[in-house]
């Protein structure tokens, strides 16, 4: 838990968002900016800046993230997807903890 960082307070509960599914590693909520008809966030519950910054010991995380994908796109209008992490500001990340869009629905 980071208290600085928007997605920890998110998974923490104090700011509210709209939760489309959740297991014991992640999180996923609606993207408050949707860039597409369904726009999710896929969130590891654990505070990881970025993929760089993932270890051998968050093996089991970051199957959890690629999995989660799956269970998603057996959701209704999201069988086919596109599916996006920026890493780093220069890639266009704002929000430094790791998350994969996930984008359907057209
Ligand atoms: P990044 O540019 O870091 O890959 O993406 C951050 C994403 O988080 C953006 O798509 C932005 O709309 C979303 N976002 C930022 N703050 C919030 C928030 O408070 N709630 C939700 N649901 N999404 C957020
Ligand atoms: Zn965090």
């Amino acid at each position: 838990m980071n208290k600085d960082c928007i997605f920890c307070r998110i998974i923490d509960q104090e700011i509210p968002s709209q939760v489309i599914a959740e297991d014991n590693n992640v999180l996923v909520i609606k993207d408050i900016n949707p860039q597409a008809p369904i726009h999710y966030l896929i969130i590891p519950k654990k505070h990881v800046v970025d993929i760089g910054a993932l270890t051998v010991q968050d093996t089991h995380l970051a199957s959890s993230l690629l999995l989660m994908a799956q269970k998603l796109s057996t959701f209704p209008g999201c069988d086919q997807f596109k599916l996006h992490s920026n890493n780093g500001p220069a890639a266009g990340q704002v929000v430094f903890h790791i998350h994969i869009h996930f984008l359907a629905g057209w």
